[in-house]
């Protein structure tokens, strides 16, 4: 087969909010593709789907205002062809996102994000606040909030859920982030929150001179049941670039790999969900084909591993120590964390458990039962048992 060379995208922009709020179907207005976690046929062709879709976006030069914003390449307001802006990948919130360690982890790949709202709800939701919260964590500055369901109240109702959304943003550190109304499936100021977007998320910047840092999310075996030896594929490894680059042929390495155990492997493909690349940077979602036993990489076993160039990672580590960092809100006493307690930890896509063994002067020593990668600097979150739940509880940067 031929092979397409795709572009990437340069950012990846999470898709977050309330369970039912309109995620899903902003998305596909935004991007004109259905978000799907689970095509087998897509894994298959070595793509993969984290629940997330490319969307490329374009302006008019001849048109005005928002009206000028699309993602086609043929201007809606005047039929004329509109100039390419950039193309930026959505990222679902995953897993069923009742798990706040779960849409931790996501997070850790977002650089942006879009938070939705329905306005017939009262806000914030549990939800609402908890993706807030782990955006905040992992750095995330920059975010539009999309007012979704405007169709569903009149002016006034409308208004006043403003009022409710502005005084939570300002609340959790987000006070200037734009707040468009929307209504999905009619497609209304679908422009606008792409206009908000370009101009309130740009694509960060990319350093070439940064070791290969890739946090795998998933990871999968292309195989069909009962494919021949000698056609067999090696293991697949889905994530997002960090920092770094890395080209098909280059050998890689993966931690913390088993039992501690850095594990070596070469990059024999690139691809992303449309196509495939002869070298991948940050931005959209990769799938690393490697000359791994394909069993090794089966039902996202390796997800929450870290791949790097051979020889460049970290070693592997069960001792856990961080600066605890101050929570914008105030902190309630029941997430106080306490020596011996048992902790769930959130390294990148990682996610472990740990028992605490100091607690004290705003530091943390953990220890980790499977040994990690974690580096210098890293944002690390945890999170104890509250009420019967994984409640994030803390957070700091690794020392
Ligand atoms: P998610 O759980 O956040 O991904 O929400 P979905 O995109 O699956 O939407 C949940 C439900 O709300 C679906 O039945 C959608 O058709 C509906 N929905 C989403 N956006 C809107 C909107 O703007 N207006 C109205 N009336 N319904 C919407
Ligand atoms: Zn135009």
């Amino acid at each position: 087969m031929a092979k397409t060379f795709q572009e990437q995208a340069e950012i990846n922009i999470g898709m977050i909010g309330h369970v039912d709020h309109g995620k899903t179907s902003l998305t596909q207005a935004l991007s004109g593709k259905w978000t799907d976690t689970h095509s087998e046929e897509l894994k298959r062709g070595i793509s993969i789907r984290l629940g997330y879709a490319d969307a490329t976006f374009y302006r008019c030069d001849k048109c005005k205002g928002s009206e000028a914003y699309t993602s086609h390449e043929k201007c809606p307001n005047c039929g004329g062809k509109a100039k390419k802006l950039r193309k930026v990948s959505f990222v679902d919130a995953p897993g069923h996102e009742t798990l706040m360690t779960t849409m931790l982890s996501g997070a850790a790949l977002m650089q942006g994000a879009v938070l939705v709202i329905a306005a017939n709800e009262d806000c914030p939701q549990p939800r609402t606040v908890e993706h807030l919260m782990a955006l905040s964590i992992s750095g995330v500055k920059n975010i539009v909030v999309a007012q979704n369901k405007a169709d569903l109240v009149d002016r006034d109702a409308a208004i006043k859920n403003q009022a409710k959304i502005r005084k939570f943003l300002e609340e959790y550190g987000y006070k200037d982030a734009p707040i468009i109304p929307t209504s999905a499936p009619f497609g209304t100021n679908i422009d606008m929150l792409i206009e908000a977007i370009e101009e309130h998320i740009p694509s960060p910047k990319i350093d070439p001179k940064k070791e290969l840092r890739m946090y795998v999310a998933r990871s999968f075996d292309v195989n069909r049941p009962g494919a021949k030896i000698k056609e067999m594929k090696g293991g697949v490894l889905g994530g997002s670039i960090m920092q770094g680059s890395l080209k098909v042929g280059e050998e890689i390495e993966f931690g913390p790999g088993f039992g501690g155990k850095k594990m070596a492997t070469k990059c024999v493909s690139l691809g992303t969900a449309e196509g495939e690349l002869d070298k991948a940077g940050p931005g959209g979602l990769i799938a690393i084909g490697t000359e791994l036993d394909p069993l090794l990489t089966r039902n996202d076993q390796l997800r929450g591993h870290v791949v790097g160039k051979k020889g460049t990672l970290p070693e592997a580590t069960t001792d856990v120590r961080l600066d605890v960092k101050p929570f914008r809100r105030v902190v309630e006493k029941e997430t106080e964390i306490k020596v011996n307690e048992t902790v769930v930890l959130t390294i990148g896509t990682m996610t472990t458990i740990g028992t605490v063994v100091k607690s004290a002067g705003g530091k943390l020593k953990i220890a980790s039962k499977i040994p990690v990668i974690v580096e210098r600097g890293q944002t690390v979150a945890v999170s104890k048992k509250i009420n019967a739940q994984w409640r994030l509880a803390a957070y700091g940067v690794a020392v």
